[in-house]
């Protein structure tokens, strides 16, 4: 802490990220990376655009790149806004509309960086626990249930259960709530989860965030988007613009253009990850964990007999990394990246010689 900073500045505490250890022949299962690399025609096109050209800047409006989404939800490009990952996006979303006199609501357990935006920004929050079993109720998030929201953010399916909500139920939430922006975040929906980009035609309210950075192995190249109406994505840009006009480089925006047009290997490295997050979650079952129904690129695991946090020390010993968050209700869980097929029988093989009697 330093006097120099501004007195808002002392208290925050950052959002800490899974760690990227330069360790050769590591098992990394721990951030939710892609194990299976982007599709070659994006490092085609990376490496086409890789010119003198580089002097320039970039199209600031990412004109290429938003069509090329907006084409692929059947939306116009006024309806997409694209960032410098989907971390970008969401912090601007949250300054662009959750900065009200109402608290903003969100679940107890998910995605970290939530509350930290929150308090970047100066936003109340009102903490809307899960249920017994994890899940989200959608009914603890209409009016009669809790002070009237200055908005709501869900990340669906969830962060760390990977437990996901059907159309219906996200819809309730925000049909229930027509006075606030709803944002749902999809950065694991390709991997199973039913995309609110459906409702976006009737909803002026939701706002939809995406991701390059896990189903298209892309994580390196720190692109995200939003889709909503065009009233949400003009706020968006309007702040866009009051902060880094060129928040995406010329060879993000050739890169994840190629990637969004190359749905072939999108659909394919998806159903390799889901096939792989179903042989993995049988195995972990046999060993006696209980496994979380997961409708993302992880699987959030306990084991009744071994501590979590024990596990994951045994795991990064024989250089496996899983995540351990120590926080309550959930500190007994591992959770575990679906890697290919190989990381993850060597994960397996490792589990057995400990949680074998
Ligand atoms: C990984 C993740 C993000 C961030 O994605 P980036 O595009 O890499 O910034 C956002 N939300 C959730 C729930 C995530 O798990």
């Amino acid at each position: 802490m330093s006097q120099f900073w501004s007195p808002s500045v002392r208290n925050l505490s950052p959002y800490v990220p899974g760690e990227q250890p330069q360790i050769d022949n590591l098992i990394k299962l721990n951030t939710n990376e892609h194990p299976m690399g982007p599709s070659p025609r994006v490092l085609e096109a990376i490496r086409a655009a890789t010119t003198d050209r580089l002097r320039l800047y970039p199209d600031p409006e990412a004109t290429q790149l938003k069509n090329a989404i907006a084409k692929r939800y059947g939306l116009t490009p006024e309806q997409v806004f694209v960032g410098n990952g989907s971390d970008d996006v969401l912090n601007l979303a949250f300054f662009t509309f959750f900065r009200q006199a109402r608290p903003l609501l969100l679940s107890d357990l998910t995605y970290g960086f939530y509350p930290v935006y929150a308090e970047l920004h100066g936003i109340r929050t009102h903490v809307v626990p899960v249920d017994d079993e994890f899940r989200i109720q959608p009914d603890d998030y209409l009016g009669q249930a809790h002070p009237k929201a200055g908005g709501i953010i869900i990340a669906n399916p969830n962060a760390p259960t990977g437990i996901a909500l059907d159309l219906s139920e996200i819809e309730r939430i925000v049909a229930g709530n027509p006075d606030v922006v709803v944002l749902v975040d999809e950065a694991y929906v390709d991997f199973g989860g039913q995309s609110a980009v459906a409702l976006l035609d009737r909803y002026p309210n939701l706002l939809v965030s995406h991701t390059l950075s896990k189903s298209r192995s892309l994580a390196g190249l720190r692109v995200g988007y939003a889709l909503g109406s065009a009233e949400l994505i003009q706020g968006l840009e309007i702040v866009k613009n009051s902060t880094n006009s060129y928040p995406l480089d010329q060879l993000a925006q050739v890169g994840a253009t190629a990637a969004i047009e190359d749905d072939a290997y999108f659909e394919a490295a998806c159903q390799a990850v889901i096939q792989t997050r179903e042989w993995l979650t049988d195995q972990l079952q046999a060993l006696g964990f209980e496994v979380l129904p997961s409708s993302a690129n992880f699987v959030f695991a306990r084991h009744p007999e071994h501590d979590g946090a024990a596990l994951a020390g045994w795991l990064r010993e024989r250089a496996i990394l899983v995540r351990h968050f120590k926080r309550d209700r959930i500190d007994q869980f591992l959770r575990i990246t679906v890697g290919t097929s190989a990381q993850c029988q060597s994960l397996i093989n490792a589990l057995k010689a400990c949680v074998r009697p």
